[in-house]
């Protein structure tokens, strides 16, 4: 099939490689041009594993190209599919949705013969019947029909979830577009529950499924505070919550606060939808809000560690939203940095992959190291802000020697406690 993909960011990018892998013939739009120009000269804008090689044997396949031209890539294509961002409005929080106007806007005169146009960008409810209003506006004798298509992949995991992922829901409101879309994803049928439903119950499964997860994070968050108050350990908590079938293990790690460019957006976007509906949603707001609290609390808890040290010097290990990422967007290591730069602290961060994405945000404000032990150096405390697992194969004796004094403040609970203590750390986690 010919395939059209508006925007070639974190999740168009991944899904165009995709795509293509499968056999389809793909074309990634984007108006960046430099991004286009980069993909074109064979280089990938983003770091996900194992996407270097399958996006380069693509390219060279022929099945993979890259333009800024609307027309060159929506022209002749099968289906469309727009992947820009909807990223929060600055006062509102609600999805901003100029790109996604936009993009209706700019393909509508470009579309030839029966074409599906898929939103995988994470939208609004009744986004489905905005983007059909648009381009009939623009082409009253246009052929096609808008399908909500969202996508649920994680970063760091985007080429492994789109060949496993745990479903695919498709929103149609025409049996056209449904088989179409059964064409597509026919090499997925049989081992993936493929959901058919309502495009509003589509677009609605996106958010209630993110704000869930988000929910999950901020109550596991809640109960390793109750743990550590209480005496418990967190991880033994979790372990015994988790082995209930209908609570389910994952995501009842405790950490500094969820983040990325996906949970704190939708959570804020839904609340917003919510509100707009008049409907009182208060267990997502109560979690917007405890979350946003958390990354002050563990500034503090930072802040409280180093407080009787003149001048302190932190070191900051990771600065991704997440380990396998180089996306900082609403990070929690970032935000926690922000925080503890308005306590005038002297900062010095690595971060295995998001230095550059760090830099673009945090310009001069930080000292950047140029490996682990450079970021210690000197140091009178260790903050662990992303879980990359790299960190537990350092020499914590190399890392003692290299510390002004020994402190390690371990916010994804990374570490072993008692192997650091007999290293001789003073060592706080969460939870525990
Ligand atoms: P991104 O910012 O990485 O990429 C969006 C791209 O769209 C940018 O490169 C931008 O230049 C381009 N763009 C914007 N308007 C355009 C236009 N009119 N024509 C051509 N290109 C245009 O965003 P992302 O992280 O890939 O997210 C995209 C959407 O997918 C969002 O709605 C997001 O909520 C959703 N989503 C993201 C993830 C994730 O993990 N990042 C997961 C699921 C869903």
């Amino acid at each position: 099939m010919k395939i059209a993909i508006i925007g070639t960011g974190y999740v168009g990018l991944p899904t165009g490689v995709g795509f293509a892998e499968l056999g389809n013939e793909v074309v990634c739009i984007d108006k960046d041009a430099a991004k286009i120009e980069k993909l074109r000269s064979g280089r990938a804008t983003i770091f996900e594993d194992g996407l270097d090689e399958m996006f380069l044997s693509n390219v060279r396949g022929g099945r993979l190209k890259f333009t800024t031209s609307m027309q060159e890539g929506v022209e002749g294509a099968d289906v469309v599919i727009i992947a820009v961002g909807t990223p929060p409005h600055p006062i509102t929080k609600e999805a901003d949705m100029r790109y996604i106007h936009e993009a209706a806007e700019e393909m509508a005169g470009f579309l030839r013969g029966y074409t599906v146009v898929a939103t995988k960008s994470t939208v609004p409810v009744g986004t489905g019947d905005e983007i059909e209003k648009i381009i009939r506006g623009r082409r009253s004798q246009a052929d096609f029909d808008v399908v909500s298509l969202p996508e649920f992949l994680r970063e760091g995991f985007a080429v492994h979830d789109f060949f496993n992922p745990d479903r695919i829901v498709i929103g149609a409101n025409s049996e056209k577009a449904c088989a179409v879309l059964r064409k597509l994803y026919e090499p997925f049928a049989g081992k993936t529950e493929i959901l058919f439903v309502r495009r509003r119950s589509s677009e609605t499964i996106k958010y209630a499924s993110n704000a869930f997860l988000a929910m999950k994070i901020h109550y596991i968050n809640e109960m390793a505070d109750f743990c550590e108050k209480a005496g418990a350990d967190i991880y033994e908590v979790a372990r015994g919550m988790g082995l209930d079938s209908r609570i389910g293990s994952r995501f009842l790690n405790p950490g500094p606060g969820y983040g990325g460019s996906c949970f704190p957006k939708d959570t804020n976007a839904m609340a917003y939808m919510g509100r707009q509906y008049g409907v009182n949603l208060s267990l997502i707001e109560a979690a917007i809000k405890g979350n946003d609290e958390r990354k002050v609390e563990m500034a503090n808890r930072v802040l409280d560690v180093v407080k009787n040290i003149p001048d302190a010097k932190i070191a900051v290990w990771g600065l991704a939203f997440k380990n396998g990422t180089d996306d900082c967007r609403e990070s929690p290591a970032m935000q926690i940095v922000a925080e503890l730069l308005k306590h005038g602290v002297k900062l010095r961060v690595y971060d295995f992959k998001a230095m550059e994405n760090a830099a673009k945000i945090l310009g001069n404000k930080v000292e950047y190291a140029s490996g682990v032990m450079d970021a210690v150096d000197g140091a009178d405390v260790l903050v662990i802000l992303t879980e990359w697992p790299e960190f537990r194969q350092i020499n914590l004796e190399e890392v003692k020697e290299l510390m002004n004094t020994p402190k390690i403040m371990d916010l994804r609970n990374l570490l072993n406690p008692a192997e650091v203590r007999n290293a001789g750390f003073e060592y706080h986690g969460i939870g525990r």
